[in-house]
C-alpha cells in the first residue's frame, strides 16, 4: 500500500474541535498513515501562536523575570484540548518539570529545546487521540555542522516508520545537532519536517493541511477575489515562495521534488475542496502566469565607474565585500559601467557604513548611492518561454498606472520576470499585473 504524509499546520491543530477534523480527515483515506504536527496556532486573530508564547516564556525566564503570563496561556491551551477529549495524558506533569527546570535553571534548557515543545506535547496528545505510535523527531532528523539535514536522517526515518500498516505521529520543527543538542529549523519548519518523512518513505504524497484552500493567484490582501492555482509545478512554487507567497516554507519543496512526490496543500475546514498541487513541470501546455507574489524592504546599491566592464574581478570583488559583511545578495543587474545589487534593507542597515567604506577604499568608484524602498515583484508561469510579447504586455499594464519600473530582470530561468518598484506603488503594481494576465 501506498502511504500520505499529512502534515498539519498550527490552525488545524488549534483546539479540540480541529483534532476531531483531523481524525474525520484520517479515516477518510486509509493510506494517510504519517502525520507531522505543528504547535497549536491561533483560534482567532487576538490570540498568539503557542510558538511565540514559548519564546516569549524563554526570553523573559533566561533573564530572571516572571514568566507566569505566557507559560499559563501555554498550559492552559493544552489542558483545554487533552479535557476537551477527554484523555487521560499527564500533561500536567510535564508543564510541572518544564516549570521547575525554567525556574531553576533556564540556563540548562535551550531556546530551541522549549520551543520544541510546542511541536513535542501537540503531538503527545495527538498521538493518544489518534490510538497512533508517537516518534520523536529528535533522534531521527539531523543537523550537520552548516545546518543541513544529513543523508542518514533519511535512513533513520525510513527504519522507525517502517510499518506500512501503523499509523505514526511525528512532531514537525526539530531535529538535533552532531553534538546531540536539540536544534528547530527556521520558523514554519513543520513544513519541512513533512516534506523530508514523504521523501525518506517513498510516500505517493505530501498533503500539507492548513487553513486555506491552496495557494491563490496573488495575495488576496492586494487583489481581491484572486482565483486559486490548482497546479504549480516545483520550480514556480520555489519562485513563487521566495518572492513572498506565504504559504509552504520554502526549504520544504527540495525533499519532495528529488523524488517527483506531489505536495497537495489543502484545507482542513474544508477537506474535499481541491486545494493546490505541486508537482513537475506539467507536460500539456503550461499557463502563461501561474502566480504574482512580491515582498517590500529592498536596497539597491548602485556603483558607477568608468570603463567597469574591463577591470577584471570587479563584481566577484564587490560582492566578496558584502559576503564578508554578512550580507546576501537577491539580484545583481548590471550596465557597462554600472553594477546594482539589491539587498535586504534591514541587513544592509546595520552594515551599511563599512560596506560603503570599503567599497569605496578598495573599489575606487566614481559614485556610490543607496536607493531604498524598494519592492520586487515575480510574475511566475511557465508559459511566458514560449510566448512572444509577455514582457511587452506586463510594462504596457505599468506604464498606463503611471508605474516607474526600477529594475528590470528576467531571469534566465525564464519562467519568471521581476520588477523593481517603488514600495508605494507595490500594491497598485501588483494589481496591475493581475488586471492584464488574469482577469
Ligand atoms: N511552530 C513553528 C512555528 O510557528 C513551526 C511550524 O509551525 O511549522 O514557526
Amino acid at each position: 500500500m501506498t502511504r500520505i504524509v499529512c502534515k498539519f499546520g498550527g490552525s488545524s491543530v488549534a483546539d479540540a474541535e480541529q483534532f476531531r477534523k483531523i481524525k474525520n480527515i484520517l479515516h477518510s483515506n486509509q493510506e494517510r498513515k504519517i502525520v507531522v504536527v505543528s504547535a497549536p496556532g491561533k483560534r482567532n486573530p487576538q490570540e498568539s501562536k503557542l510558538t511565540d508564547l514559548l519564546y516569549s516564556t524563554y526570553d523573559l525566564a533566561s533573564k530572571n523575570l516572571n514568566f507566569a503570563a505566557p507559560w499559563k496561556l501555554i498550559r492552559e491551551r493544552y489542558v483545554e484540548i487533552t479535557q476537551d477529549l477527554s484523555l487521560q495524558s499527564s500533561i500536567g506533569e510535564e508543564f510541572d518539570k518544564l516549570e521547575k527546570d525554567l525556574k531553576k535553571n533556564p540556563d540548562k534548557l535551550s531556546v530551541d529545546f522549549l520551543v520544541s515543545r510546542g511541536e513535542y506535547l501537540c503531538a503527545k496528545i495527538m498521538s493518544e487521540f489518534l490510538g497512533a505510535k508517537f516518534v520523536d523527531s529528535y533522534p531521527l532528523i539531523q543537523f550537520d555542522s552548516q545546518y543541513n539535514v544529513t543523508p542518514q536522517s533519511y535512513e533513520n526515518i525510513a527504519e522507525a516508520l517502517s510499518s506500512k500498516d501503523a499509523l505514526y505521529v511525528v512532531p514537525g520543527f526539530y531535529g538535533s545537532d552532531m553534538q546531540g543538542n536539540l536544534k528547530t529549523f527556521t520558523r514554519g519548519g513543520s513544513d519541512i519536517t513533512g516534506s523530508i518523512l514523504a521523501n525518506a518513505c517513498d510516500c505517493a504524497l505530501y498533503e500539507n493541511w492548513t487553513d486555506v484552500s491552496g495557494l491563490l493567484m496573488a495575495d488576496p490582501r492586494i487583489v481581491e477575489n484572486a482565483y486559486a492555482i490548482s497546479y504549480v509545478s516545483y520550480r514556480e512554487i520555489r519562485e513563487l515562495a521566495y518572492s513572498g507567497a506565504n504559504v509552504l516554507h520554502d526549504d520544504s519543496i527540495a525533499p519532495c521534488r528529488a523524488k517527483n512526490i506531489p505536495i497537495n496543500i489543502k484545507n482542513t475546514n474544508s477537506p474535499g475542496d481541491h486545494g493546490t498541487v505541486i508537482g513537475p513541470t506539467p507536460e500539456t501546455t503550461p499557463r502563461l502566469i501561474t502566480g504574482i507574489a512580491g515582498r517590500k524592504d529592498f536596497s539597491m546599491l548602485y556603483i558607477e565607474k568608468s570603463m567597469m566592464n574591463k577591470e577584471k574581478g570587479f563584481g566577484r570583488k564587490v560582492l566578496a565585500i558584502l559576503e564578508e559583511n554578512g550580507v546576501s545578495y537577491e539580484l545583481s543587474p548590471c550596465g557597462i559601467d554600472s553594477m546594482n545589487i539589491v539587498v535586504d534593507s534591514k541587513t544592509l542597515q546595520k552594515v551599511e557604513k563599512e560596506v560603503c567604506k570599503e567599497i569605496e577604499q578598495k573599489m575606487q568608484p566614481n559614485k556610490i548611492k543607496i536607493f531604498s524602498n524598494l519592492a520586487l515583484i515575480a510574475t511566475v508561469g511557465h508559459g511566458m518561454v514560449s510566448q512572444i510579447g509577455t514582457a511587452a504586455k506586463l510594462f504596457a499594464a505599468l506604464a498606463k498606472e503611471n508605474i516607474n519600473v526600477r529594475i528590470i530582470d528576467q531571469g534566465s530561468s525564464e519562467i519568471n520576470i521581476i520588477i523593481g518598484v517603488n514600495e508605494f506603488d507595490f500594491e497598485k503594481a501588483i494589481r496591475a499585473i493581475y488586471g492584464e494576465f488574469v482577469s
